[in-house]
């Protein structure tokens, strides 16, 4: 990607009392150990979040057992499930397998193929597949199967120590993340891992705010074999590449005490407000909304019960019994992506690849420009001839601009950013 973007930080000023999120992302907890962070889990697979203390690394009694894997981290094959570009214009998604041994990547690779295909079935990433690159990374581990699988004591020795049970939270599958990223730094790129762990038990975590050697910022975990786990991984990309704020509350957590937040899928303003200082999703106040109803500002978002509004009843971001983004989900999800990813990049003089975007959401169209002004009849090609432009004496400067027109973006500033042009000097 282009530009780095955090996940989150933001998380309620009370609930991350005992931990800070961010560069340095981890609190010290005793002499000897790694530290903790705070991850995001789903105690129940159709239900809202929450978030809890985890350590970094796994706890003794699960590192003890833990050998050198028979395969060495960087003797690992990584596949290229789907390569669209360069990784400077692209997503890059690292998907890594755990608990699985070195005869068991192929089930590996049908379990990423199955959690892929269910995530990139659902709008927008659907309809922007194409700006992503995956890469598999076959971690082999030594036991097949993962700690915590399935009543606590139970240990396996896996390549990055997948386990639930972690701080006690059943359903809370954590990870080592120096072993992840030492994996992950075998793909080309990284900007967002996976980690499938080879269970049926319900269950996965989001960490955030990561600072990484291979270059992402953000893991979500998932267990292989259940099949509402890949929701976790869909709702974690919402907060690592749309920017968005959970939508769930917590019981008894009361009313929103800080000023207006970032997030562009939370607000301290009722409809009326938002309406009257032409904020947030004021746009689309009023629309029949893909999660359900419509869009408006309903209260409760955040974390907290009252105070702070969120754009519909329900959506991925508020609990996993849907898979929907809402309207202004889907619309920073779609600013995301083109933050992080370039639909168009120079593949030789006056030629360009377009990033493979299928007419769904997104309507994306090439035109061509000479001094900049347009060149009538290019608009859609990939490659011009000079001399078809009948350009006069002297040096001239040529751009391909993709635009993509679709109406899932309003904000002008995002409609402005889903575009890139590439330019070239050509001489008349
Ligand atoms: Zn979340």
């Amino acid at each position: 990607m282009r530009v780095r973007t955090p996940w989150p930080t933001a998380l309620a000023a009370g609930l991350l009392a005992a931990a800070v999120l961010g560069a340095a992302g981890t609190t010290a907890r005793a002499a000897g150990d790694e530290g903790t962070r705070t991850v995001e889990y789903f105690p129940d697979s159709r239900g809202a979040g929450r978030h809890t203390e985890a350590p970094t690394s796994p706890p003794g009694r699960i590192s003890r057992e833990q050998q050198a894997p028979a395969v060495a981290p960087d003797a690992t094959p990584v596949t290229p499930l789907q390569r669209t570009g360069p990784s400077d214009g692209r997503l890059d998604l690292v998907v890594i397998g755990d608990g699985y041994t070195a005869d068991q990547q192929g089930d590996f690779h049908q379990d990423a193929q199955a959690k892929l295909d269910a995530i990139f079935a659902i709008e927008p990433y659907k309809s922007y597949q194409g700006l992503f690159n995956f890469w598999l990374v076959d971690a082999a581990s030594n036991q097949s199967g993962v700690s915590g699988d399935p009543t606590k004591d139970v240990v396996r020795d896996t390549a990055v120590s997948s386990y639930f049970f972690c701080s006690d939270t059943e359903r809370l599958l954590c990870v080592d993340e120096k072993k992840v990223d030492t994996y992950a730094q075998q793909a080309p790129g990284s900007d967002i891992v996976f980690v499938i762990s080879n269970s049926s038990k319900y269950g996965g975590a989001g960490y955030s705010g990561l600072t990484s050697t291979a270059g992402h910022t953000g893991i979500a975990t998932m267990s292989s074999d259940n099949d509402r786990s890949y929701l976790i991984g869909a709702h974690e990309l919402g907060h690592s590449i749309g920017l968005l704020a959970d939508e769930y509350q917590y019981d008894g957590y009361g009313t929103y005490p800080d000023s207006e937040p970032a997030e562009p899928n939370t607000t301290k303003q009722t409809a009326d407000g938002m309406r009257s200082m032409q904020t947030k999703w004021y746009r689309w106040l009023g629309q029949n909304d893909p999660a359900g109803g419509t869009v408006g500002a309903y209260e409760g978002a955040g974390y907290y019960e009252y105070g702070i509004y969120r754009p519909t009843q329900n959506s991925i971001m508020r609990a996993l019994d849907t898979d929907a983004f809402n309207l202004p989900g889907r619309e920073a999800m779609i600013a995301g992506f083109y933050r992080n990813a370039d639909l168009v990049t120079a593949a030789g003089t006056l030629r360009v690849d377009l990033a493979p975007l299928p007419k769904g959401l997104a309507d994306v169209q090439v035109r061509w420009y000479v001094d900049g002004a347009e060149v009538v009849g290019a608009a859609g090609e990939r490659a011009l001839k000079a001399a078809s432009l009948n350009l006069r004496k002297g040096t001239h400067t040529v751009t391909a601009k993709a635009v993509d027109r679709t109406t899932a973006l309003r904000d002008p500033a995002a409609r402005q950013a889903a575009s890139n042009s590439v330019t070239w000097t050509v001489s008349g």
